[in-house]
C-alpha cells in the first residue's frame, strides 16, 4: 500500500482517471489533506463510498512520529521516528520574514563531508515523498503556525533521492496542496552533476543552492568525495549553464572552517571562481560538532572573508547562527539518539 501524502496532484488524478472517475477528485482529496487536514479516508465526505473503499484499499495515511523537540532561541529541532523505527531530524528557524523548516531527504548520507555529522551515518535508505511532506504538516501542527519555506538541507543528498524530492517539491507547491511558493522552497545539493542537469529541465521555479565549501580541488577533494567525481570545474560549468537556462540565482553554501576554507587566498579564489557569476555566496559559521578534527572561523575571519568577496564583485551574505546551543547541526541529534 502507498501512502496518499506522497501522492501529488497529477499522480491522484491519473490513479483517478484510470479508474474511470474524474479528475477534479484528485483536488477533493487534497482539500482534505492540506486545507482540513484531514487523514481518515472514511471521512472524506463529499467523496461516494465505492470511491472511498478503493481509496482504502490502495492508500494509507500513516505518519510518522514526533520523538522529541528540542528548543533555542528562534530555533526548534525535531527527531522524527519512522514507521520503520529508523531517524530522522528537522529544524524550525524563525527569521523576521516567516517560519521555515529544514527537512530531511534519507536515513543517513553517503556523500561523506568530512565536516558532516549526518555523512557519518552511512544511508540506510531514501525517504519516501510522504515522509518528507509529513515532516512539515507535523511541525506545522505541533507549532500551530503555517511554515512559510522550506530548504531541502537536512540529513541526506536530495539529488540521490531525485524522484522523491521532485514529488514532495510539486505536493508543498500545489496552491491545493501546502501552497508553498516555490520562490521560498530551495534545494541544496553537494553537487550531483547529472542531476543538477536534469533538474534544470523541470519547470520548477524553486531555487537551487550549491554546497561548495572549497574553491580549490585539493580544499574541496579533502572536504568532499564528490569532487573527486565532479570536480570544481565540472560543476561550476554545469550551474553557469543552469543559470543560463532558467535564469534563476543560484545560492553557494560556503561553510567556513578555520584555517581549512577561510584563508585570504580562499576569498580570492572563491571570487576568482565565481566572477560574473548571478549567485551569491552564504557564509554558513559552523557548527561545532562532536567530530574534532574541524573548528569554527572566528567572527572577524567570516567578516573579513566576506569583504574580500564583496571588493571582488560577488554577492554575499553571513548565516545568522541557529541553534549551536541545542544540537542543530544536522545529523547531531539523531546521532546522540541511537
Ligand atoms: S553535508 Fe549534506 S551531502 Fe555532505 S555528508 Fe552531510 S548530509 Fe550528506
Amino acid at each position: 500500500m502507498e501512502n496518499l501524502l506522497g501522492y501529488t496532484k497529477n499522480m491522484l488524478e491519473d490513479y483517478f482517471v484510470n479508474r474511470g472517475e474524474k479528475k477534479y477528485k484528485a483536488t477533493q482529496v487534497f482539500e482534505w489533506l492540506y486545507r482540513h487536514g484531514e487523514y481518515d479516508i472514511a471521512k472524506f465526505s463529499n467523496i461516494k463510498k465505492s470511491i472511498i473503499t478503493t481509496l482504502q484499499t490502495d492508500f494509507t495515511t500513516d505518519f510518522i512520529k514526533i520523538e522529541k523537540v528540542l528548543e533555542g532561541k528562534d530555533v526548534k529541532k525535531f527527531l522524527f521516528r519512522l514507521l520503520d523505527n529508523e531517524k530522522i531530524e528537522a529544524v524550525l528557524m524563525e527569521h523576521d520574514y516567516g517560519l521555515s523548516v529544514c527537512v530531511s531527504s534519507q536515513v543517513g548520507c553517503n556523500m561523506g563531508c568530512r565536516f558532516c555529522e549526518s555523512g557519518r551515518l552511512k544511508k540506510v535508505r531514501n525517504l519516501e515523498a510522504y515522509e518528507i511532506v509529513e515532516q512539515i504538516l507535523l511541525i506545522q501542527k505541533h507549532i500551530g503556525k503555517r511554515i512559510s519555506s522550506v530548504v531541502v538541507m537536512g540529513i541526506g543528498e536530495p539529488f540521490d533521492n531525485y524522484d522523491n524530492i521532485i514529488r514532495f517539491i510539486k505536493i508543498i507547491n500545489d496552491p491545493k496542496g501546502l501552497a508553498i511558493g516555490s520562490r521560498h522552497i530551495t534545494v541544496s545539493t553537494c553537487g550531483l552533476v547529472p542531476k543538477i542537469k536534469e533538474f534544470s529541465n523541470l519547470d520548477l521555479q524553486v531555487n537551487l543552492a550549491l554546497s561548495l565549501h572549497g574553491a580549490t580541488d585539493e580544499v574541496r577533494n579533502y572536504l568532499m568525495p564528490v569532487n573527486k567525481v565532479y570536480n570544481i570545474d565540472t560543476v561550476i560549468t554545469t550551474i553557469k549553464e543552469y543559470i543560463t537556462k532558467t535564469n534563476r540565482r543560484v545560492t553557494i553554501e560556503y561553510v567556513m572552517l578555520n584555517m581549512v576554507n577561510d584563508r585570504d587566498s580562499d576569498a580570492y579564489n572563491l571570487a576568482r571562481l565565481l566572477k560574473g557569476m548571478n549567485v551569491y555566496v552564504n557564509l554558513i559559521p559552523y557548527n561545532a560538532t562532536s567530530i574534532g578534527e574541524f573548528q569554527k572561523s572566528s567572527q572577524e575571519r567570516i567578516a573579513e572573508f566576506g569583504k574580500i568577496l564583496k571588493q571582488e564583485g560577488i554577492n554575499v551574505t553571513v548565516r545568522r547562527e541557529f541553534g549551536g546551543n541545542i544540537k542543530a547541526a544536522c545529523g547531531q541529534l539523531r546521532s546522540e539518539s541511537d
